[in-house]
């Protein structure tokens, strides 16, 4: 199959739904994003700073980029005048300084952000518990931003084929997504996202309420990171 194949595919496997598709195109060279690019997309994801802003000065500006990898504080300033949406912050520290560089920038539109919150096994994986989302969202210092506006909750699950561990991690984002919308978001339809599902687990995540699935070999075949 084509990436042009590909991206019709999921738009079809999607039309009956509100879930939405960020096309993960890390380590693929911009000629290869065009193509999905020309098959009607616009929204990407890319998980690196600097190759996020290469790609953003050489393709199309309609494009809304998504960054869906750990973002460092002194590296905020590199995207912060032409990134959507930052899907992975996790700590206030970080959102301080978002909302600092989009106000320097003089956006007219505030940096939309996800709140990373960590359902894996795995330590190394980056992310809030739910408990500290919490306190940010309460933190007198996030009440006071002006440039930026929350979106709704990211995870990544835990690698493994057990249908029954990805439903459980899959739910766990759910109620916290639930628990903060109810807490904090009444009302306001800003907090609406909830960013899980990747090329092996999109099914289930979709199934268990996922509104924005992350899908890069799924779309671009396999990474090849000797390459880089
Ligand atoms: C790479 C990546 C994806 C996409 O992974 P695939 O398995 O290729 O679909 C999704 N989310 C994050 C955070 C990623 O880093």
């Amino acid at each position: 199959m084509s990436i042009k194949d590909n991206i019709l595919y999921f738009d079809e496997q999607l039309r009956q739904s509100p879930c939405r598709l960020v096309a993960v195109s890390k380590t693929h060279p911009v000629e290869v994003i065009k193509e999905a690019y020309d098959a009607g997309h616009r929204l990407f994801g890319e998980n690196k700073v600097q190759e996020l802003v290469e790609k953003y000065a050489l393709l199309p500006h309609d494009i809304a980029w998504h960054l869906i990898g750990h973002l460092q504080t002194n590296k905020v300033k590199y995207i912060a005048e032409f990134i959507d949406t930052i899907e992975s912050v996790d700590s206030l520290k970080l959102l301080v300084e978002i909302n600092k560089r989009a106000e320097m920038y003089g956006r007219t539109l505030p940096i939309n952000c996800m709140l990373q919150i960590s359902i894996a096994d795995e330590e190394t994986k980056y992310g809030m518990s739910c408990e500290e989302a919490d306190a940010l969202l309460q933190s007198v210092e996030y009440r006071s931003m002006e440039y930026v506006r929350i979106t709704g909750v990211m995870g990544i699950a835990t690698n493994t084929p057990h249908e029954g561990k990805l439903r459980q991690e899959f739910r766990q984002l759910r109620s916290c997504f639930m628990y903060l919308k109810e807490k904090f978001f009444v009302g306001n339809d800003d907090f609406r996202e909830i960013s899980m599902g990747m090329t092996s687990d999109w099914k289930i995540a979709v199934e268990e309420g996922s509104t924005m699935i992350r899908v890069g070999s799924g779309i671009f075949g396999a990474r090849d990171y000797s390459k880089k």
